[in-house]
C-alpha cells in the first residue's frame, strides 16, 4: 500500500493544491498529522480538501486554537493574532470539523501517528536527546510526527547488539541533485525504528519554501520525502490581503 502522508498545511492552500497536484495517483490512502489551520489565508479551504480528501487526520496545537481559542495564551503574537483571524473566518462546518478531530497518538495499520511527539502533542522534536526520549515513550516501529516544520527525523539502527540513533536526510538538503529534483528515498530496514516527519507542506522551516510531504510504500518498505514549488506570490498576497500579519508572508518565501 502507498500512503501519501503530510503534516502542518496551515491555510496555505496554494501548497496543498501543489502537493495534491504532485501526489495525485501515487498514493492509495493518506494520512495528514495536524495544523491544517493557521498562518494562512485560507483556513475554509484547507479544511475542506483535508476532509474531502484524507483517510486518517489527528490535530495539531492550531487546529485547537483556532477552532475553540483553547491554548492560544502559550502562541506568540503573530501566531495568535492568525488564530483569531482564523477563528473567525472558519464556516461553522469545519470549525466543527476541526474541534472534533482526535489527539494524537493515534495507531493505524502500524503506522503511529502524532502532531508534536508520542509524550506530548506540542513538543518540539528537534534534537537527538528529545528522539532519545520518543523512542523510549513508545515501543512503535515507525512513528510520524509534524509540528516542528523541518522535513526529516530520525532512525534507531541496530547492529552488533548496540542501537544508534542517526539523523534522517531530506528532499530539502544538499547535495544536489537530490535537493534540486525534490525527493529522495530511503529504504526502512528491518530491525530499526524510526521517528519521520513528512515536512510541512503550507509553512516550511528547514530553509527550503517549496511544500513538504512524504510517500510511504509499506510493501516495499520505502519512505520518499518530496518537496514541491507552488505559487508562491498568491499564497503571500492572500495573507497580506487578509490583514494578517506581513511576517507571515515574508517567512514564507525564506522557508524559515
Ligand atoms: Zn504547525
Amino acid at each position: 500500500m502507498r500512503v501519501l502522508i503530510y503534516s502542518d498545511v496551515h491555510g496555505n492552500a496554494e501548497a496543498l493544491a501543489a502537493m495534491a497536484e504532485a501526489a495525485e495517483g501515487s498514493y492509495d490512502t493518506s494520512l495528514c498529522l495536524g495544523d491544517v489551520v493557521g498562518y494562512g489565508a485560507s483556513p475554509n479551504q484547507t479544511t475542506q480538501w483535508v476532509r474531502e480528501h484524507t483517510k486518517v487526520v489527528i490535530r495539531g496545537n492550531h487546529d485547537r486554537a483556532c477552532a475553540s481559542l483553547d491554548g492560544i495564551q502559550w502562541f506568540n503574537p503573530a501566531a495568535a493574532a492568525a488564530a483569531r483571524w482564523t477563528h473567525a473566518q472558519l464556516q461553522p462546518d469545519n470549525s466543527a470539523w476541526l474541534q472534533g478531530l482526535p489527539a494524537g497518538p493515534l495507531a493505524w495499520e502500524g503506522e503511529y501517528l502524532v502532531h508534536g511527539s508520542p509524550l506530548d502533542e506540542d513538543e518540539y522534536l528537534m534534537e537527538a536527546v528529545q528522539a532519545a526520549g520518543s523512542f523510549a515513550a513508545t515501543s512503535a516501529t515507525c512513528v510520524w510526527f509534524g509540528h516542528t516544520h523541518v522535513q526529516g527525523g530520525f532512525a534507531l539502527l541496530q547492529s552488533g547488539g548496540e542501537s544508534r540513533l542517526e539523523a534522517l536526510r531530506s528532499a530539502a538538503e544538499p547535495p544536489a541533485p537530490e535537493a534540486r529534483a525534490g525527493v529522495r528515498r530511503f529504504q526502512l530496514e528491518p530491525g530499526a525504528r524510526y521517528l519521520i516527519n513528512p515536512g510541512s507542506v503550507g509553512q516550511p522551516r528547514d530553509g527550503d519554501w517549496r511544500a513538504g510531504y512524504a510517500l510511504l510504500h509499506t510493501g516495499e518498505g520505502w519512505v520518499e520525502f518530496h518537496r514541491v514549488p507552488y505559487d508562491l506570490e498568491i499564497a503571500q498576497r492572500r495573507i497580506l490581503e487578509a490583514g494578517l500579519p506581513p511576517r507571515l508572508a515574508q517567512r514564507l518565501a525564506a522557508g524559515k
